[in-house]
């Protein structure tokens, strides 16, 4: 027996389900939104102190979502009244000899979408950002306007607002499976009720297949256990600091590493790389002899990073690891999409490790798509076309 009904349900309450949920409340849609664990968790992609966010990307199909975001961001901060976004820039480094092409598509979308930005040549680098070692052969670009989302401040500015605005949230209720009985109606049914809805849009992270399977779909979307590490700042004079107007920094390399200047853990920098070890997300920590292996072998290679890259850290160890997931797809880009067969049923998965600044305009994709309204964005990078789908339908 369906218990309640709502316009749309959301499944997953992370940041791309709060901001769905949040356009939906906007546009006067009587939203349920379902979370599986009790706020706040650490089993999902979305918790942790900090996030970078950048006015721009190299790839003009995410360029595009950021004007969006950035002023989503703005409002949501404003509108809660505390501090959510630190603007620290961005320093994006390329090797010039294998990234130029990267380089100058990077400098184009920071000049189409009129991004305050200067290049710092590579000899220079070290000069203009004390505490930071570069070879001659590369190139950096700075972006003023970037910087760094409170990620646990804004996710709950998000749920207060979002509930205010009439959303129900309902925390601690894990969706068991989704059942498409028309293209009016899907039911959807969780271990305390079941519910109906006209569409249900799921953005569950890690875990998308394992609610995907019960609608006979499964995308290539890879879980992976992802260690995030914060390393002591030895310099007297504490040079990684966002106090100090030490940036955000990002090493263009394969895979690439970035850093964010400390804010969280006073005397602690955050430097890590962009990957980890495949995992199932209901047993994150579990690892195996082959992904333990693996494991040590990154550690290693971070190590290296920042011992050649931040010489005032102290490489040794890491102060501090935390651990996070991402949820990877086999090019990187976002899985947005509907279901092959129902579409009522909208996807918003595969972040690959990058969603979270795009999220305000994410939202506000999936929320469109289940209300059957055309989008402002082109979505032809982010569909499940591209992939060999595999379904039993
Ligand atoms: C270490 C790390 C660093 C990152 N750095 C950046 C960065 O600097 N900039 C950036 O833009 N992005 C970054 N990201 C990526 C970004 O954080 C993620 O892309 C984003 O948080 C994904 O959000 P999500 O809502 O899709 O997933 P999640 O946050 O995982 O949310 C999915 C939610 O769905 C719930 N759920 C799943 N299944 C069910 C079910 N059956 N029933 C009910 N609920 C369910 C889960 O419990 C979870 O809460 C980083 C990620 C990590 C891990």
């Amino acid at each position: 027996m369906t218990d309640k009904t709502a316009d749309v349900i959301v499944v997953g309450g992370g940041v791309v389900g709060l901001w769905t949920a949040y356009h939906l409340a906007q546009q006067g849609v009587r939203t349920l939104l379902l979370e599986q664990f009790s706020y706040p968790h650490t089993r999902g992609s979305s918790h942790g102190q900090t996030r970078i966010t950048r006015t721009s990307y190299s790839e003009p199909e995410y360029a595009a979502l950021m004007p969006e975001a950035f002023q989503r961001w703005k409002d949501l901060q404003d509108e809660a009244g505390k501090e959510l976004y630190i603007n620290t820039g961005l320093l994006t480094v390329y090797d010039f000899v294998k990234k130029k092409e990267e380089f100058y598509s990077m400098l184009d979308n920071l000049s189409t979408h009129k991004v305050n930005h200067y290049v710092v040549p590579g000899e220079s680098l070290s000069q203009s950002f004390p505490g930071l070692s570069f070879p001659a052969h590369c190139k950096g670009i700075f972006d003023a306007d970037s910087g760094i989302l409170l990620a646990d401040q804004c996710t709950t500015a998000l749920r207060h607002l979002i509930t205010r605005r009439g959303v129900d949230l309902h925390e601690g209720e894990p969706v068991l499976s989704i059942k498409p009985i028309n293209s009016k109606k899907v039911i959807v049914k969780t271990s305390k009720a079941s519910y109906s809805s006209a569409s249900v849009v799921l953005t569950c992270g890690a875990y998308i297949n394992k609610l995907l399977e019960t609608v006979n779909l499964k995308i290539p979307v890879q879980p992976v256990r992802v260690e995030l590490t914060y390393w002591k700042d030895k310099s007297p004079e504490k040079k990684y600091s966002a106090l100090n107007k030490f940036p955000c920094v990002l090493v263009a390399e394969s895979p690439y590493y970035y850093s964010t200047p400390s804010h969280e853990y006073p005397g602690l920098i955050k430097i890590s790389y962009h990957g980890g070890t495949p995992c199932d997300p209901d047993s994150r920590d579990h690892l195996t002899p082959d992904t333990a292996r693996e494991s040590k072998q990154n550690m290693e290679f971070i190590k290296d990073k920042v011992r050649s890259t931040f010489p005032d850290a102290d490489a040794s160890q890491p102060a501090i690891t935390e651990m996070c997931m991402f949820s990877e797809t086999p090019d990187s880009n976002f899985a947005l999409d509907f279901h092959p067969k129902y579409k009522n049923i909208v996807i918003g998965a595969g972040f690959s490790g990058h969603g979270f600044k795009t999220s305000p305009s994410v939202g506000h994709i999936l929320a469109n798509m289940a209300l059957s309204q055309q989008s402002a964005y082109s979505l032809e990078s982010f569909s499940l076309k591209r992939f060999d789908t595999s379904s039993k339908l």
